[in-house]
């Protein structure tokens, strides 16, 4: 809490270069690009960094193959240049993965199209990942017995990739380098709208914690409020010439179907592809894809029965999924940028998925519309390049603001901790060596971890049960994450909540001592208003679902 105290602080008290509304990936990367390049730049947002759409994507790091049915071929090339240059900048964090897709009878593609496709999308990535490969049904089953191959002609594999630790830990991360690199960044800060005073934006904020209200003055106004903003864009009086769109997609997750480390794709009843994607030792299954008109949105019985409906028609597993296997659940609108003019006749699914950046050069203002996770290196440098424009002086303008530290520090953790044997003390339950895990997830920050581990050996202990997370994980993060609510933890810095089912939580002693780490003499307060503001999220309230 210092921390965000300080920034509270120093937001009220500063003139920016830049101010961005909103810690999703857009304004997570947009505020890293910027103060790495030598802006002076504050970040606010109304919930936690990565508290709306960016905790709720499919965690896939990808060059949109199914963007190559409706022949959006320059954005299939850009994505998959995108998804190469994440897996070279972040080895640790961005992983290829294989996809195996089956294909059922009477598919409005044979299995042999859509194979010549994948070779087609393997050579727009360059042939940076692994060669796609043509499987009959008898080859799908000795590799996934899970998959049921009756009603299948065939299928094949490609690679794409994916995020090893969750989405919203990935923006995170863009967030703390952002503050590495200066800039002053709070959450639970709401933007309630913005004024043009003379050269400047003076935003009137509120403190979402105490209620209290500040102004914060900026010379370029960048609105990356995602889903919202438009809403954000009405507050300031700002008209551009593109607005959002809204898709639903939820997600379940559930214990793990298999542990092959693969995606299993499939086309849902509906057409559209649909996922089984490894988590840790959980599986997380989906997605839905239904228009909505706000941006506000919950799972409904609907949602899960589809979800369940679909994955138990197309697995033979000793039981079929129910309600009572989900753990939680996961749900968010796609905000897809749209020309106002470009009238209602629009075919929704066919909707392109890219970014569209919307500057009004006499108010410095810009509006990010759309966009992806994969796409968030372009967005950084973009705005920054934009940012410029608009007459902010950029001291760095090279800089390269995002990336894992260079080889050798690497090399310094990995040696350190082979010196202590660090791995000989990971957990019997942990689906990784805890070297690899550290690095991955704190890069050179695990370094005086390490150090706190060899003065205390406990300090390397799991404090949760049925999670990886040790004990100096959680001083860390107290120290250096922001966490402002224990919501902030459980859910995003790390992704117990995700995989821990909810009454284990509250019975959990570890979580108690993990709340006493994080917020000292108000450990019980936060514990309690924790589970009172989140009853069993995993299921819609009443949901009876008929599957
Ligand atoms: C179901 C689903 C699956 C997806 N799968 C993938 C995938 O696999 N790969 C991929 O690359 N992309 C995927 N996406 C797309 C991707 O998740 C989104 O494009 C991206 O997360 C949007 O980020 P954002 O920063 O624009 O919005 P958000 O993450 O929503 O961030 C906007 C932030 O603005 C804040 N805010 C709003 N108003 C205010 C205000 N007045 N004051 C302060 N703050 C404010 C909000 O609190 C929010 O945190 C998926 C999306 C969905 C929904």
């Amino acid at each position: 809490m210092k921390l965000r105290n300080r920034n509270i602080e120093k937001l009220s008290t500063e003139t920016f270069d830049a101010l961005v509304i909103g810690g999703g990936i857009n304004g997570a990367a947009t505020a890293a690009a910027l103060a790495g390049k030598g802006a002076n730049v504050a970040l606010i947002d109304r919930g936690d960094f990565a508290g709306s759409t960016s905790m709720h994507s499919s965690n896939l790091v990808w060059g949109g193959i199914k963007y190559m049915e409706s022949k959006d071929f320059a954005l299939v090339r850009k994505l998959c240049k995108s998804r190469n240059h994440l897996i070279k900048s972040y080895p640790s964090t961005v992983q290829e993965i294989r996809f195996l897709t089956t294909i059922s009878k009477g598919f409005r593609h044979s299995p042999h199209y859509l194979w010549a496709g994948t070779w087609l999308y393997w050579l727009m990535g360059n042939g940076f990942t692994k060669l796609p490969t043509l499987l009959s049904p008898k080859k799908i089953k000795q590799q996934e017995p899970i998959i049921d191959v009756e009603g299948a002609v065939g299928g094949f594999e490609y690679s794409d990739a994916y995020l090893h630790d969750n989405d919203a830990r990935f923006v995170f991360n863009f967030v703390r380098h952002a503050l590495n690199y200066g800039a002053i960044a709070a959450n639970y800060v709401e933007s309630q709208g913005a004024e043009r005073e003379g050269d400047l934006w003076v935003t009137k904020a509120r403190d979402v914690m105490d209620g209290h209200t500040f102004d914060i003055r900026a010379k370029v106004l960048i609105n990356a409020a995602g889903p919202w903003v438009d809403q954000h864009n009405e507050l300031t009086g700002q008209k551009t010439t593109h607005h959002h769109l809204y898709s639903k997609g939820i997600h379940l997750i559930v214990p793990q179907l298999t542990d092959s480390q693969r995606v299993l794709a499939f086309f849902a009843d509906d057409g559209r592809l649909f996922f089984v994607i490894p988590m840790g030792n959980r599986t997380c299954i989906g997605t839905t894809d239904t228009h909505m008109e706000q941006p506000e949105v919950d799972v409904t019985a609907d949602d899960i029965a589809f979800v369940l409906e679909n994955i138990n028609k197309r697995l033979t597993l000793a039981k079929p999924l129910t309600q009572d296997d989900i753990i939680s659940t996961r749900c968010g609108v796609r905000p897809l940028a749209i020309k106002a003019d470009q009238g209602e006749d629009r075919d929704f699914l066919q909707l392109s998925r890219k970014h569209v950046v919307d500057t009004n050069t006499e108010s410095a203002h810009v509006s990010i519309f759309g966009g992806k996770l994969t796409d968030c290196l372009n967005v950084g440098d973009e705005i920054a390049d934009e940012v410029s424009r608009l007459g902010v002086t950029l001291s760095a303008p090279s800089f390269k603001w995002y990336g894992e530290p260079p080889k050798s520090v690497k090399r310094q953790f990995m040696d350190q901790a082979k010196q202590m044997d660090l791995d000989a003390m990971t957990a019997p339950t942990s689906s990784e060596p805890l070297s690899s895990r550290l690095w991955r997830r704190y890069a050179d920050q695990a370094i005086p971890m390490l150090e706190k581990i060899r003065q205390d050996p406990a300090q390397g202990d799991i404090l949760i049960e049925g999670t990886e997370y040790i004990r100096c994980e959680i001083e860390h993060a107290r120290d250096h994450e922001m966490i402002t609510q224990l919501e902030d933890f459980l859910r995003r810095r790390a992704k117990v909540s995700l995989v821990v089912p909810h009454e284990q939580l509250r019975q959990s002693a570890g979580l108690k001592e993990a709340c006493r780490v994080l917020f000292g003499d108000d450990a019980d307060e936060r514990f309690k208003q924790y589970f009172e503001q989140n009853r069993d999220t995993a299921l819609p309230p009443s949901s009876a679902v008929e599957v």
